[in-house]
């Protein structure tokens, strides 16, 4: 397990390096960092965002591309723009830890599939979530909140059977009528 584990990370380093053109499928890539802007947002909150990217270049074909090594700089250069921590600050906050999604979002509360969302830069927690993930880092922080979940479980989150969610009364003539003729009256 642990060697297939490590295989696996090899050949991951390895093909950051040894890339493959799109194009053409050869290896003959280069790698040249340029400049380059965006649009983040829209209307009066649009703003463009300057960042430095990685393009390739098939010495094979003359094909230039970027990958998905700009999509993960453009996206924390929107992060670092919103004052919110990128996704790999993210991730590596739960590894401090040593812990899996799953149970990094049992001992915070956090969603699961949010987490994963955040961590892969598919979205962008909101404010609160981000400051509320900066406190994580800190051990002691984790270990109260675990010492939290030790002695509650996880009941405060299932609703119990007798309580019944809130229901929306929708204003009908018949409840104006019911609530015109509807009188308190005392006990015998
Ligand atoms: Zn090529």
């Amino acid at each position: 397990m642990n060697t297939k584990q490590h295989v696996n990370e090899s050949t991951n380093n390895a093909a950051s390096t040894a890339l493959e053109c799109p194009q053409c499928g050869k290896s003959a890539i280069s790698t040249s960092i340029e400049p380059d802007k965006f649009i983040y947002g829209a209307g009066n909150s649009a703003v463009e965002l300057m960042v430095e990217l990685p393009v390739r270049h098939c010495n094979a074909c003359g094909t230039h591309y970027v990958d998905s090594e700009a999509e993960d700089i453009k996206h924390e250069a929107v992060c670092r723009h919103l004052g919110v921590l990128p996704p790999s600050a993210i991730a590596n906050i739960r590894k401090k830890h040593s812990l899996s999604r799953a149970a990094f979002a049992k001992i915070t509360g956090l969603g699961e599939a949010s987490l994963g969302r955040w961590e892969k830069g598919i979205n962008i927690q909101n404010i609160g979530n981000d400051r509320f993930i900066r406190l994580l880092e800190d051990t002691r922080v984790m270990q109260q909140l675990q010492g939290v979940v030790m002695s509650t479980g996880s009941k405060p989150l299932q609703r119990k059977s007798n309580v019944l969610p809130f229901r929306s009364l929708e204003v009908t003539q018949e409840v104006l009528q019911r609530k015109a003729r509807f009188t308190l009256r005392p006990v015998a």
